[in-house]
Formats: C-alpha cells, sequence, structure tokens
C-alpha cells in the first residue's frame, strides 16, 4: 500500500467528507481524489513519468497536497524545499536531487527568473496561484511556466496507474543536518505509508478530527503527522497557510479544531498570547509536540492553562519521522518521548552498540518500516548512519523502567566542562523552571581553562527578572560545573522555519563577536 492508493480508498469511503480546509474554503475528498489524478494526467501530458523528480517548492497551501499526492499518483518521487531558502541552498537541493520539473508558487516566481541560470536542467515550473490577477504568461519564463489551475483543469480522470513497489523512492527530504551539505534521505511508498498509519492508530487519529496544520507542511514533522496521518484516516487538515496563535485560536474556533501539532516554541507562542478571550483550545482534545524536547515546565503550564493533554512525541526525517510517542492509553510522562509506536522499535546502546541496562544514556538507534532506504547518492553516509537495519539518530537517550524513552539532548550538543559532561537540555530545564522564563537555549564555548563553558541565552517575559536570579536559581538546582558562565538576556532566540531554536546560530554569533 501507499499514500497515493490509499487517498483513494479514503475518498470513495468518504466522498463528501472535508479533506480540507483553506481560507475558510472546504474542499471535499471527492474533490481532492479528483485533482490528484487530473493534476497527475496532465504532469504525463507533459512528459513526467515514473521515476521522474520534481521539486515541491511551494508554502501551506492546497498546491503541496494536490501537487505532491498527484506526483506520487504517477510515480514520480517528491522532492519538497522550503521556500525561504536562499537561491543557493535551493539550487543545491534541486541539482543534487536531479529535479526535473519545479511545482511553485505565483508569489516565489521572481526568485525563480532570477535563479533559473543556477538550474539549468529544469525543464517546467508548475504556477499555483495564489492570486487571481497572477498570469503565468507574464513570467519571463513563460515557455516552461505553466499554470497549476489549469493543469488540474485540463487533466483526465482516466489514468493509467503506475505500480508502486513498497521500497521504491516516493519522497526524497533534504536535511540540514550540522556540518557539510544537506543530504537526501529518501523515503520509500512503504517508509511513509506505514508512519502516517503507525502515527494515526496509536494517536487514535479517525474520521472525526480535524487536524491543524500550522507546522510548514514541507517539514516531515507537518507531512506525517498533520497531513498524511489524517487523510490515510478519513479525518480533515485545517490548513494554516502561517503559523501565529490568532491563526489557530481561530481556525480552532471556526472548525472546531480537535487535534494541534506543534513545536515547543510554539506552544510558548500559544501560552504567551494575550488575548484571553480568543486563547480557547476547548474543543481540542489532544496536543501533539515533538521535533525538540518540550520544557517540562512549559507542557506543565500549557496542560494547565488550557485544560488539555500535550503528548510528546520524537522522530527524525530519516525515519519518516516518527518513532516514538507518549501512549494515550497510559498516562503521559512529562520530559519523556513516550514508548515505542506501533511497528517501531527504540533501543539505547553504547558506543559499540550494544544495548544499555534501562537509566543508562546512551545513543538512541531506531528501526522499522519507517526506516529510510538511505541518503540519496551518498553511500559513504548511508552505511555510516544505518547498521544492520537500526539508524542511528545521533541523540543521546535513557529509557526508564516503565519503557519510556527521555531524550538527554543531541550527541553533538554535549558540552564537556573540565572533563564533566553537561548535556544543555539538563541546563535549559531548570532556566525554563522560572516563571518569567519564556525561551532558553545553552551553549558551550571555549574556554582557555575548562575547555568549555556553559552560556545561557534567555528571553524573559517581563524585566523584572535577573542575572542573579537565574544564577541563583542554577547554583541551587545544578552542580557547579553545570551552572553557566554567563546568561545573556536577548529579545528573542533565533528560530528555524519550523520553529527549533538554533544553538548553532548563537554559536556562530559568538564566535564573531
Ligand atoms: P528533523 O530531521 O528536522 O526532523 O530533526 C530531527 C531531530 O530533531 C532529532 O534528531 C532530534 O535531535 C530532534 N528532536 C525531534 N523530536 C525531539 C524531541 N521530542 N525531543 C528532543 N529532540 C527532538
Amino acid at each position: 500500500m501507499n499514500l497515493s492508493d490509499q487517498l483513494s480508498l479514503t475518498a470513495k469511503d468518504n466522498l463528501s467528507k472535508t479533506a480540507y480546509v483553506f481560507n475558510g474554503e472546504e474542499t471535499n475528498y471527492q474533490t481532492l481524489e479528483g485533482s490528484v489524478t487530473k493534476f497527475a494526467s496532465s504532469l504525463k501530458e507533459l512528459g513526467y513519468q515514473k521515476g521522474d523528480h520534481i521539486a515541491l517548492v511551494v508554502g501551506n497551501t492546497p498546491h503541496f497536497i494536490i501537487g505532491m499526492y498527484g506526483a506520487l499518483r504517477l510515480g514520480l518521487k517528491v522532492i519538497p524545499v522550503n521556500p525561504i531558502y536562499t537561491a543557493d541552498e535551493i539550487a543545491y537541493i534541486i541539482n543534487n536531487g536531479d529535479v526535473k520539473g519545479v511545482i511553485t508558487l505565483d508569489v516565489l516566481m521572481e526568485k525563480f527568473e532570477k535563479m533559473d541560470k543556477l538550474i539549468p536542467n529544469v525543464k517546467h515550473y508548475i504556477v499555483g496561484e495564489t492570486s487571481p490577477d497572477y498570469d503565468v504568461n507574464q513570467s519571463e519564463l513563460n515557455e516552461r511556466a505553466f499554470s497549476f489551475t489549469k493543469l488540474v483543469h485540463a487533466g483526465s480522470l482516466e489514468l493509467e496507474r503506475p505500480t508502486l513497489n513498497d521500497d521504491e523512492t516516493a519522497v526524497i527530504l533534504y536535511t540540514s543536518g550540522t556540518t557539510g551539505k544537506p543530504k537526501g534521505a529518501m523515503l520509500t511508498h512503504k517508509n511513509l505509508y506505514s508512519n502516517a498509519k503507525d502515527v494515526a492508530e496509536y494517536l487514535q487519529i479517525g474520521a472525526n478530527d480535524r487536524v491543524i496544520a500550522a507546522l510548514p507542511m514541507f517539514h516531515v514533522f507537518c507531512l506525517t503527522v498533520a497531513l498524511n496521518a489524517p487523510l490515510v484516516s478519513g479525518a480533515t487538515v485545517l490548513v494554516v497557510p502561517k503559523f501565529s496563535p490568532e491563526a489557530v485560536f481561530e481556525i480552532t474556533k471556526e472548525h472546531h479544531a480537535t487535534v494541534f501539532a506543534g513545536v515547543p516554541t510554539m506552544y510558548n507562542y500559544l501560552l504567551q498570547y494575550p488575548n484571553e478571550e480568543e486563547k480557547n483550545f476547548s474543543s481540542i482534545r489532544l496536543c501533539i509536540s515533538g521535533g525538540a524536547s518540550m520544557p517540562v515546565a512549559l507542557l506543565e503550564k500549557f496542560e494547565e492553562h488550557f485544560d488539555v493533554r500535550v503528548s510528546e512525541g520524537y522522530g527524525l526525517s530519516e525515519a519518516s519521522p516518527v518513532t516514538a510517542f507518549n501512549p494515550l492509553d497510559r498516562p503521559r510522562k512529562a520530559g519523556s518521548i513516550g514508548t515505542n509506536i506501533v511497528n517501531v522499535e527504540n533501543k539505547v546502546v553504547d558506543e559499540n552498540g550494544q544495548e544499555l541496562p534501562r537509566g543508562e544514556v546512551g545513543e538512541l538507534i531506531v528501526r522499522g518500516p519507517n526506516v529510510m532506504k538511505g541518503y540519496y547518492k551518498m553511500p559513504e553516509e548511508t552505511n555510516a548512519s544505518i547498521k544492520d537495519g537500526w539508524l542511528y539518530t545521533g541523540d543521546m537517550a535513557r529509557q526508564d523502567e516503565d519503557g519510556y524513552f527521555y531524550i538527554v539532548d543531541r550527541k553533538k550538543d554535549l558540552i564537556l566542562v573540565g572533563g564533566y559532561n553537561v548535556y544543555p537540555r539538563e541546563v535549559e530545564e531548570v532556566l525554563y523552571s522560572h516563571e518569567k522564563i519564556s525561551e532558553v537555549a545553552v551553549i558551550g564555548v571555549p574556554d582557555p581553562n575548562l575547555g568549555e563553558a556553559v552560556v545561557a541565552f534567555v528571553v524573559a517575559t517581563d524585566e523584572s527578572v535577573s542575572e542573579e536570579d537565574l544564577f541563583k536559581l542554577s547554583k541551587e538546582k545544578l552542580a557547579k560545573y553545570k551552572v553557566p558562565s554567563e546568561i545573556r538576556f536577548l529579545d528573542e532566540l533565533p528560530k528555524n522555519t519550523t520553529g527549533k531554536i538554533l544553538r548553532r546560530s548563537l554559536k556562530e554569533q559568538l564566535a564573531t563577536q
């Protein structure tokens, strides 16, 4: 089974049910299914065939949904790309990914017109219209530019579907990594389908759910949890074009949302939102957190304020992404990523790949139908990260007596202070526990005496909190070598488009000072 065929089955059972809502407009499964087939048939007319690579450079609009499912229906390999990347970053992915065509939006065409010479192998631009005034013929690339809407309208509902084998690549997701160029994680039809199904089963996402998609769809968290899992279940996806607390509360109220998925910084923005009247999550049955560790203090404050359950999970692009979640039929544990989801195994191992006893910290490795085939055109990197069928995540973790896993931190973010290990997360949790601190990032900086020293960056909700207060709190709660040597106040912390806090860019800022 694969996502495209599953969509046809889901649509058959739910013809008039709303598949997604965008800008207040509802589109039912029958229309979505028809648009997907018609778009696929138009791609075929343009000369695309099974195995061709197509990039999807769009934001959270229906073009993403129809574009991805349409391309998959024809057996194309889809490469989602963050639209706000620079021209060089986009060109790298398009060239490395052997992309033949680009699906994008009118608002991004100026960027592509300027960078077209950097991507000489791109044959077509398929342009989604977000404004009724846009006309592809006005583009200087007009001979190669096609209207998304016209392709959907002109397409046929009679499409000979290619056979999609489980182990064929469906999507190539470029992950930024910490060093070097991004790597393309090849996710197969089985990877994506099984993770969407398993997440839906584990989190009990069903046809009555209305799931908010406020994370960027090009990121695997949104792709599987807020898009594919609802669509394989006959649920409704509530598309938020760009995250803001106003947009989330509004769509919740208008469409009685039942599930919200976000990274921890989004939970922070929702909690800090000042308009108490609009700040309502009463229809939400489940909040899903992932992508970065959820500070315990934030999770508890959020649950108390909104009277809702927050379930933290864990995943990574290479695992399509989800491997663990706090189960719904057992108590959720704050600070934990939960237990193995259906069909997936997580294990904590030492440097030799040997499983460690519960309680001990080691690298988290994962195995299951969701684990990628490898990195595109990078066999060495593939062999370094997948051994004996286990994916090495680069995250340090421990498991408790009940089988719940805890992410200690990323292996590479470990700070070594005079030979002692300090994981930033541990220090961050303490600073987050101060009621007036809303964001924290802790990094290691070179220190002539100790090797590295701990520096904390914080965002306060008002000016009454001082550096001394935070030092005092740290000294009370942390061993001496873990106490930050410096605490800096910022108005906001640097984040990527998914909302993850970028410790790396804080390091770079400090290094250039
Ligand atoms: P990405 O491939 O962009 O999805 O990033 C995956 C990485 O995000 C993982 O390797 C972890 O370092 C981090 N991550 C995801 N979920 C969590 C979580 N619940 N707690 C801590 N780190 C997480």
